[in-house]
């Protein structure tokens, strides 16, 4: 049992900060959980001195140290075990049974990114030796690698408390990577956030790591993300959240003097498409499927099915409204999420061609913590003309966008933006698929095929990010063994001594892993 702290962890000390107090509200019942003081300046200022200290020792360190070091925090945060999930339940409404999930998929991250460490593949080793006799200059011999950045900054999101939260795949890929992690907490959770943080500090210090490694800064006021990004020490950052926040802290990393890499995920609406014979032959079963992906966790999901495109039909409509109808109405995290959601429908619904499909009336008494689950409809040229109309409803609700024929939903198709998924429902005899894959390949991270967009596996063949606005980045993934090269960069070694160079490029290859030596993948030493 932790005696919870009701502080920040800010090099290596718990701290009550002076800032003004806030505190995270149970969304079932509006009661306060938990009341923290705000960190400011002055702990960000500690938090990433400490973390340039301690990144000069952990960087240096031996993979199996790192490797254990993240065993460590998994085993330290099971160790929590219900109370864990209890605090987080009380500051989320999210339920024990989807908590449970996401702490197995959080130690799971953790863990996975132990054993990558412990391999020491992922540095991508490569070796051009030198030829002396080539003419009319000598090559050098370089050799290369993925060496680590220094402090990195976390933004978890308000979803996901555990696998994108104070320990979640950020911080996990970016201490695997070899660096320190300063975390900005999010306001929703702070206790679930601090009880996290004992489970680092514990695991740190049985690693016997120095302070600095991890700090954990709570607050609520903006102005602390904002010193965290523009501090001079602070190398990359690591958000997960709204568009709207992330494509702030970008343009404040962007206007430093030295400016960094942001790696932000963000909002998405993850288009499905449904084909004229998949619509034919398997409406019931899409609508089913359609309606418990959307439904599922209230609908605040980044990878939630928004829109669908679909050719007009009004049996589908209806059938699909009815399944809308029959699910349960669920509890948003927060009423600053809630109010966002209704804003969000209200705006759409202001448009003259969107029609609600599965309307109940909704009093002022009626309680917006609870929305109704929302079917809306529009057509494809009012789809088209209105950018608005593209924008994340973040919250239990889908915009049908009815096309006239296979190239209207090519043109709807061409018209979105960056998103993390789009899925496509379609059988053999639907020949259309072929050309509207052609189309969602650019604009999205993962294409799923007769399926459904939530529910995000995380192995190494994951890719979970997507073209502006879905991320900052397209080229890097949050999730998945990968995520680890976002906190790191390439250094070249020319002509070093073999005794000089990192494990992983000296001539015997101590680690037995696999280097591209002169073009070929090869185990051997040289
Ligand atoms: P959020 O409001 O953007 O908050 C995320 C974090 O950023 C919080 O710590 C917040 O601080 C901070 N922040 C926000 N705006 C800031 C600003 N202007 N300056 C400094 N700090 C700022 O996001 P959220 O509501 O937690 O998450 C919901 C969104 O995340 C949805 O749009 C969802 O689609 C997206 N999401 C994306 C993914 C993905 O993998 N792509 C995963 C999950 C969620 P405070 O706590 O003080 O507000």
């Amino acid at each position: 049992m932790i005696n919870l702290k009701y502080q920040s962890y800010v090099g290596g000390q718990w701290t009550t900060p002076g800032g003004k107090p806030f505190s995270s509200v149970n969304p079932r019942t509006r009661e306060i959980v938990a009341t923290y003081a705000s960190c400011g300046k002055a702990e960000a200022e500690r938090a990433l001195s400490m973390a340039h200290r301690a990144y000069q020792r952990y960087r240096a360190l031996d993979k199996d140290a790192i490797a254990k070091f993240l065993g460590a925090i998994a085993d330290e945060i099971e160790a929590l075990g219900d109370q864990l999930l209890d605090t987080a339940d009380r500051e989320t409404g999210l339920g024990i049974p989807r908590l449970t999930g996401e702490r197995a998929r959080t130690c799971g991250q953790l863990r996975a990114f132990a054993q990558l460490v412990s391999e020491g593949q992922w540095v991508q080793a490569s070796i051009d030796t030198a030829q002396p006799d080539r003419k009319p200059l000598r090559r050098p011999d370089i050799r290369r690698m993925l060496r680590p950045i220094g402090p990195v900054v976390v933004f978890g999101a308000s979803n996901f408390p555990f696998a994108f939260g104070a320990v979640g795949g950020d911080t996990a890929s970016a201490l695997a990577a070899g660096n320190p992690v300063v975390v900005k907490g999010h306001s929703f959770h702070p206790a679930t956030s601090e009880m996290f943080c004992h489970a680092v500090a514990k695991a740190a210090e049985s690693c016997g790591l120095p302070e600095g490694i991890f700090s954990l800064l709570l607050g609520d006021d903006h102005a602390l993300g904002a010193s965290l990004v523009t501090h001079p020490h602070t190398q990359a950052v690591g958000f997960t959240g709204s568009l709207r926040g992330g494509r702030i802290l970008m343009d404040l990393a962007a206007n430093r003097p030295s400016p960094i890499p942001v790696f932000t995920e963000m909002g998405s609406i993850n288009p499905v498409f449904i084909c004229e014979d998949a619509l034919k032959t398997k409406a019931e079963t899409i609508a089913a499927g359609l309606s418990a992906s959307v439904c599922m966790g209230t609908g605040q999901f980044c990878t939630s099915p928004g829109i669908v495109v679909i050719r007009e039909n009004p049996e589908f409509e209806k059938v699909l409204a009815g399944m809308f109808a029959e699910k349960p109405r669920g509890v948003m995290l927060h009423a600053r999420i809630a109010s966002g959601f209704a804003e969000a429908v209200s705006e759409t619904m202001k448009h003259g061609d969107v029609k609600w499909l599965n309307r109940v009336e909704v009093t002022a008494s009626d309680d917006k913590m609870t929305p109704p689950n929302i079917l809306l409809k529009t057509s494809a040229a009012a789809f088209l003309a209105d950018p608005k109309l593209s924008e994340e409803m973040f919250g239990p609700a889908i915009l049908m966008v009815a096309c006239r024929d296979a190239a209207q939903m090519r043109e709807v198709a061409n018209h979105l933006s960056g998103n993390l998924t789009a899925t496509l429902h379609a059988t053999e005899a639907d020949s259309e698929a072929g050309e509207l894959l052609e189309i969602l390949e650019q604009k999205v991270g993962r294409v799923v095929f007769n399926g459904y967009p939530t529910g995000v596996e995380v192995v190494p063949s994951q890719q979970h990010g997507g073209p502006y606005p879905a991320t900052s980045v397209a080229s890097s993934t949050s999730v998945g063994a990968d995520a680890i090269n976002r906190f790191s960069r390439f250094v070249a070694y020319q002509d070093a001594p073999n005794g000089l160079l990192p494990e992983a490029l000296k001539n015997e290859n101590p680690y037995g892993i696999y280097r591209r030596v002169n073009g070929k993948l090869t185990r051997d030493p040289l």
